[in-house]
């Protein structure tokens, strides 16, 4: 890239409705939001479960900054691992069922860290083509072969790996697909990694906190043990409202990666505060699965609604996460800004993030929305 090259990237982007720009948010993330000073009924958040300003999760961060100061001061290998990490870690892994878990500082840096410390050249990873960004990166900085199957097709998967040479496999899918809201076919790539002798890797980033019956995400569907799915991935900034993210398994693995996984080894601890206020959403979860239950009635509530009232579609997602599929970009962003108009946010998902021509709406719903405000975007959509 030169300069000019960069004018003319910036000029494409623009005319073609792909330029990306922020806004500014002025309140805490909730259902009701302030963007730009403006106040709207905000359905594109991934604060699925309303903890990211729970009174007690504030308390929980302002105590632990308290005893701990802001600043973490070094990486976890050095001297900025303290014993609120160390007892989110533990908490995580009791959480999820597994022997240990590990923080990193974000989902994107866990990803890098676990995909290129296990495989390298000579390897081959295997990726559900709707994989999220990080996984796919991941994947590309270990050097070893990136091979992408098609969205929860087994079948695709297990002709790629019947011909594969490769010294170590590595099979890597979102639990709940980030952009679409299915969840992947878990059982049969269970069979199918331990059919083949590969890993499997679970990013469980949109799972956590609302799937499952207790919350535990989408292996508790499945009941995947730590043997079905050594690799268990997931995100604390989303239904766990604070920041981070964190790698469960066995022992070994564990300590494997603590030796070797560069994004854990040469980055900043996160702050303890941040910890402390995980470890009570971890117990807000745990303790109160009315929000998961508002949660599930918000969905069931909105899919009905968008089948009754609306022409659009509902998909096959039972998750948060529920697109509508549009088609063209320009369309997209003309119904995502009408929509703003009407003070209500959601967001428009374009090319790259998804495919070509799958150009969509991408509603998010919380445990916090009302039937009056999900009744209030029902009738915009209309
Ligand atoms: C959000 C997300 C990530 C990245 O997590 P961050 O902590 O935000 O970096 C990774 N994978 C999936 C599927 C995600 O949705």
């Amino acid at each position: 890239m030169n300069i000019k090259a960069i004018q003319t990237f910036l000029q494409q982007q623009t005319a073609s409705d792909l330029y990306r720009t922020r806004s500014i948010t002025d309140s805490p993330q909730g259902v009701e939001l302030t963007l730009n000073e403006k106040p709207y009924l905000n359905f594109c958040s991934n604060d699925y479960l309303g903890l990211a300003n729970h009174p007690k999760v504030n308390e929980a961060f302002n105590k632990g900054n308290a005893l701990y100061g802001v600043g973490s001061g070094a990486s976890h290998l050095i001297n900025g691992h303290t014993r609120a990490h160390h007892q989110l870690e533990e908490e995580l892994a009791e959480f999820v069922r597994r022997p240990r878990a590990l923080l990193f500082s974000t989902g994107y840096m866990a990803n890098l860290g676990v995909i290129s410390a296990l495989v390298a050249k000579g390897d081959v990873v295997f990726e559900d083509r709707l994989n999220h960004a990080s996984l796919l990166d991941g994947g590309l900085l270990s050097q070893a072969r990136l091979q992408r199957y098609q969205h929860s097709d087994v079948g695709d998967l297990e002709s790629k790996l019947s011909v594969s040479k490769a010294n170590d496999r590595l099979i890597c899918t979102d639990g709940v697909f980030s952009m679409d809201g299915d969840i992947a076919p878990l059982s049969d790539l269970i069979t199918v990694s331990s059919k083949s002798n590969s890993w499997l890797m679970v990013d469980d980033a949109h799972g956590l906190g609302t799937i499952g019956a207790t919350g535990r995400g989408c292996l508790e569907l499945v009941n995947a043990s730590v043997e079905d799915v050594p690799i268990l991935m997931g995100t604390l900034g989303k239904a766990l409202g604070t920041f981070g993210a964190f790698v469960a398994g066995d022992e070994d693995l564990i300590e494997f990666l603590i030796q070797r996984a560069r994004s854990y080894i040469y980055t900043t601890a996160m702050p303890a505060a941040i910890a402390e206020a995980t470890r009570m959403s971890l117990k807000l979860i745990d303790n109160e699965s009315w929000r998961r239950d508002h949660l599930n009635e918000n969905i069931s509530y909105f899919k009905h609604g968008l089948e009754q009232e609306t022409e659009f579609n509902s998909t096959i997602s039972n998750s948060p996460i529920q697109p509508i599929i549009i088609g063209d970009v320009q369309d997209t962003v003309h119904l995502s800004e009408k929509l703003k108009h009407a003070g209500i946010l959601v967001s428009a998902i374009r090319p790259p993030t998804v495919p070509e021509n799958t150009a969509r709406l991408r509603i998010t719903l919380c445990a916090d929305h009302t039937r009056q405000q999900i009744d209030q975007l029902l009738e915009a959509l209309v």
